[in-house]
């Protein structure tokens, strides 16, 4: 079994401190990321559109899940980690990737839209796996 994501929310996912839209979904995101975090051969599956972190999304607020601009983000990212919808792959080949392929200086540019930019964590989040330092530790939170 994998866990589907889209595109957009492999960054968010290196940015992810606790914080999210509500508190179920922040709980379902925790236990994606600690999955990840702790079983790095974790398989990934890539899907276009709503995925396993959407699924938490709160009813009762604005939905942005199928947005154009945000489903354009996802094929953007897809593309420049040079992956595919519908194809799986381990997490630790998506961290390869973003460390080769993603600066913290991307994020601002490529999520300009995006209400969580301002605290900069997922600039953070990218520069630790650029440096290799890998993903913080859930424990911090
Ligand atoms: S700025 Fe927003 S869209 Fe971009 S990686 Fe962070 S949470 Fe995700």
């Amino acid at each position: 079994m994998s866990i589907q994501l889209r595109g957009h929310h492999l960054l968010c996912l290196l940015g992810f401190r606790g914080m999210g839209y509500s508190e179920p979904f922040a709980k379902n995101m925790l236990e994606v990321y600690e999955q990840l975090w702790q079983e790095p051969s974790t398989l990934v599956t890539i899907v276009r559109g709503p995925d396993d972190l959407c699924g938490s999304f709160p009813c009762d607020q604005p939905n942005h899940c199928d947005s154009q601009n945000v489903l354009e983000r996802d094929s953007f990212i897809r593309n420049h980690l040079g992956l595919e919808v519908g194809e799986s792959y381990p997490w630790q080949q998506i961290l390869d990737q973003v460390k080769s392929n993603v600066q913290p200086q991307h994020i601002p540019e490529w999520c300009a839209t995006c209400p969580w930019l301002s605290y900069g964590v997922c600039e953070e989040g990218v520069g630790r796996i650029a440096s290799g330092e890998g993903l913080l530790s859930p424990a911090s939170f």
